[in-house]
């Protein structure tokens, strides 16, 4: 198999979908499998076991259901909210704002901490509102893809547990998770909801939530039924519990094929080389390189404190008088594939770039040198083509 090579292409370095490895393609080509074969079933009981690696939990349990990262926010709106009950959502951007509008479309009462623009939420201020008022749960990005903000998990959670350690804590972490250290245990996380697109380097389609036994028993201890058919954990508890013992069950037929493909990177993430820490290493260094770079161009960035900048991803202002139209087609001509912003007040006025994957856990690739080399001639030809203009 290790003969199969994907075809040739611009390098995709938005923060998500990234760069897949040729295995986890090649595993996305698998033929065709009954969902409840017996080859099948370890296949997905793996993928269990090593979405628990990634996140350094025992037990807590996964839920590996065909869906995007957004369908996480359902899942959690749905299972662990009920009409009424109060969130305190931490927003630091656009996907702060969405998860927001989606826990409100299932009856929850939202409050929200609301970050500078390129900051993450004051610690001070999410203790001064979990002191003000009781909430069930307590929400952030931990990568805002929007802003680039990175918030301290460790720090937040902490927060909750000395001023109300009841809220469970639940962290979207589509762009962090695989890019960003995450230690679910150890620092007292409820839920982590990702996708399989961004740092965890598989096709997207696949939702990925780990939920921790206070969470489920507060799903357990609900008094109202589930208000999503599709989403409800009473549906797939079994089905996850099944096949990570070793047996089929049936509740929605999974996308057998994707979860080949991420078997593959799961087993290259948690069993291979790099291993975990120095991926997350590798995408400090690959970070800082980036970042480096651009302030040698004499860039912004958005995050206004490297305190708070990601490590899987660089968003960057434009320089006076150029604007996405110059530099992202110049990038793609390069064959370098960037993306401009998304932030609802801000969205013209900067870039992003992903360092996510194997374009940073496989240096030998020379994707940074490219990345970097690509916007130092793009912006170069910008500017010459103003003065020319
Ligand atoms: C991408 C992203 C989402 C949405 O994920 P989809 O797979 O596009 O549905 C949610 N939150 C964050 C932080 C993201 O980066």
């Amino acid at each position: 198999m290790s003969s199969f090579k994907q075809e040739p292409h611009k390098l995709l370095v938005i923060p998500g979908p990234i760069e897949v490895a040729d295995e986890v393609l090649y595993a996305n080509a698998h033929p065709s499998m009954s969902h409840m074969s017996a080859d099948f079933v370890p296949v997905l009981g793996d993928c269990i076991r090593m979405t628990r690696e990634v996140l350094y939990t025992t037990t807590a349990q996964p839920f590996i259901i065909a869906g995007s990262g957004t369908f996480g926010w359902d899942q959690v709106a749905a299972n662990l909210t009920e009409p009424g009950d109060s969130v305190l959502l931490l927003n630091s951007g656009y996907f702060g704002d969405n998860f927001t509008e989606c826990l409100r479309a299932y009856g929850a009462e939202v409050d929200e901490v609301r970050a500078n623009f390129g900051a993450a939420a004051d610690l001070g201020e999410v203790a001064k509102a979990l002191n003000a008022k009781k909430y069930k749960l307590l929400a952030f990005t931990h990568v805002d893809t929007s802003t680039g903000v990175l918030s301290d998990a460790k720090a937040i959670a902490e927060t909750v547990k000395r001023v109300s350690p009841d809220t469970l804590v639940v962290v979207d972490g589509v762009c962090s998770v695989g890019s960003e250290e995450i230690r679910f245990d150890a620092w007292g996380i409820d839920v982590v909801l990702t996708a399989s697109q961004k740092g965890l380097g598989t096709p997207p389609g696949l939702s990925i939530l780990v939920a921790g036994q206070r969470a489920i028993k507060a799903y357990e201890a609900r008094t109202r039924p589930v208000a999503s058919y599709y989403g409800s954990w009473k549906k797939w508890i079994p089905v996850m519990q099944a096949y990570e013992k070793g047996s089929a069950a049936y509740f929605a037929t999974p996308p057998v094929n994707l979860i080949y493909a991420y078997h593959a990177s799961l087993t290259q993430i948690t069993k291979g080389s790099p291993s975990l820490e120095e991926r997350f290493a590798l995408h400090r260094q690959a970070s800082k390189r980036v970042k480096d770079a651009v302030a040698a161009l004499g860039l912004k960035q958005l995050p206004f404190d490297s305190a708070f900048a990601a490590n899987g991803m660089t968003a960057v202002y434009f320089p006076e008088g150029i604007k996405a139209s110059d530099i992202v087609p110049r990038m793609l001509q390069k064959d370098v594939v960037i993306a401009g912003g998304i932030h609802k007040d801000h969205k013209d006025e900067y870039f992003r770039i992903g360092h996510m994957g194997i374009t940073v856990a496989n240096p030998e690739r020379g994707d940074i040198d490219k990345i970097i080399s690509a916007l130092k001639e793009s912006l170069a030809e910008a500017f010459a083509s103003k003065k020319s203009a």
